[in-house]
């Protein structure tokens, strides 16, 4: 039996991969920072909770990596643990530094003293393509990092790439473009759209504020990319890919799409902070803007080719834009739509 040590097993990606992991017959090692004080609720939303084995493990603390591969002895570590949330990292650079950029080399290092022959797996972004260089961007595009997270991102990008390459590390670099579900953390812009449309459509609540919605994103479904990280792990050699789905939508077609789910026809009127969105019907207003949400450096446009990845493993995204919305207002529409 193949033993897989996930790191931030609490997050979305890290269920999603857990329940994949499992049904392909690991043992799935959860590292979780909070000592079982987080909550398991995306964990028990894919009936997965008792099957993983959680383990005390903070990527701060080279010690406590050190010991939890000692003791576990995985096969495979994927670390998804990550502050992720690109507007905190504006107000805690040091901190997503230090887990992002430096818990990565804690890790390699750690990979390299107990067994090198442990995969490694790093949750890499297209936020490290930032200001792109090129449409459609791949595993060539140059970077440009736009923010602290992307910029500690590509530190551990080239931290994998150059353990791979001086110590022979089995080590990959998944360059994953927006990946959402109805697990999504609810901070980011899709599930913030997906629960208000839903509370509002219950009458719970009158309005959406949001920041820059001509921002564009290539916006896929987890379940599909965190297949993609397991079929990166069991090639011959290990390498570095672009997961995307090469269709780029707006924030604003996101809220056009998530309120028509709900049966609103949204319109648009004014310009800037100024913007509103109505309810075609009733005349109400819908979504209104504030500067609050711009960040002081924006990512205006991510469109992906996973070229490589479905010649060489065989990936592709299996679920579409309208059906990610749909997935995800459905969800919420049980979970507080009444
Ligand atoms: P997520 O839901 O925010 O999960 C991140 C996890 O990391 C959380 O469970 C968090 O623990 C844990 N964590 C944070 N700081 C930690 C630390 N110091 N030590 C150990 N664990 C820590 O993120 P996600 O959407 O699943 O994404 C997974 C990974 O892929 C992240 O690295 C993210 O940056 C990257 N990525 C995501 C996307 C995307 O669109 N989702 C795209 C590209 C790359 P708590 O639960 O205890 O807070
Ligand atoms: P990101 O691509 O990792 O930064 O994912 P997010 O979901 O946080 O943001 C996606 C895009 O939506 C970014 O360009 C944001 O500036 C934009 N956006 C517009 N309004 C909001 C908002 O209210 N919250 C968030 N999180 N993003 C917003």
């Amino acid at each position: 039996m193949k033993r897989a040590l996930i790191t931030g097993i609490r997050g979305q990606d890290g269920a999603y991969l857990a329940r994949l992991l499992l049904e392909e017959g690991y043992q799935v090692i959860g590292a979780d920072r909070r000592n079982g004080e987080g909550s398991n609720w995306r964990l028990k939303e894919l009936g997965c909770a008792d099957d993983v084995q959680m383990v005390y493990m903070d990527l701060l603390e080279l010690t406590n990596i050190i010991r939890t591969l000692e003791k576990y002895r995985p096969d495979e570590v994927y670390n998804l643990a990550a502050q992720s949330f690109v507007a905190t990292s504006f107000d805690q650079p040091l901190l997503t530094s230090n887990v992002n950029a430096l818990g990565v080399m804690r890790l390699l290092e750690a990979i390299r003293l107990v067994n090198p022959k442990i995969r490694f797996y790093q949750a890499s972004t297209s936020e490290m393509f930032g200001r792109v260089r090129e449409v459609p961007q791949t595993e060539n595009t140059p970077f440009h990092p736009r923010s602290p997270y992307g910029v500690a991102k590509l530190y551990a990008h080239w931290a994998t790439v150059n353990y791979r390459e001086a110590y022979d590390l089995y080590a990959c670099s998944g360059i994953l473009f927006n990946h959402e579900s109805p697990l999504r953390g609810l901070e980011f812009v899709t599930r913030k759209i997906t629960r208000a449309v839903a509370e509002i459509h219950a009458g719970k609540r009158e309005t959406l504020v949001l920041g820059n919605i001509n921002a564009k994103r290539d916006w896929g479904h987890a379940e599909d990319y965190v297949a993609g990280m397991y079929l990166m792990m069991q090639q011959q050699q290990p390498d570095d890919y672009v997961l995307a789905t090469g269709d780029s939508r707006s924030v604003r077609e996101f809220v056009e799409t998530a309120f028509r789910t709900a049966e609103v026809d949204i319109a648009w009127q004014g310009d800037g902070v100024d913007e509103i969105g109505i309810c075609r019907e009733t005349g109400k207003t819908r979504v209104t803007i504030s500067p609050d949400f711009y960040r002081p450096a924006e990512v205006d446009v991510l469109l992906g080719s996973a070229a490589k990845a479905e010649s060489r493993l065989g990936w592709k995204p299996k679920i579409s834009f309208s059906e990610l919305v749909q997935l995800m207002v459905e969800a919420d529409t049980r979970r507080f739509g009444s």
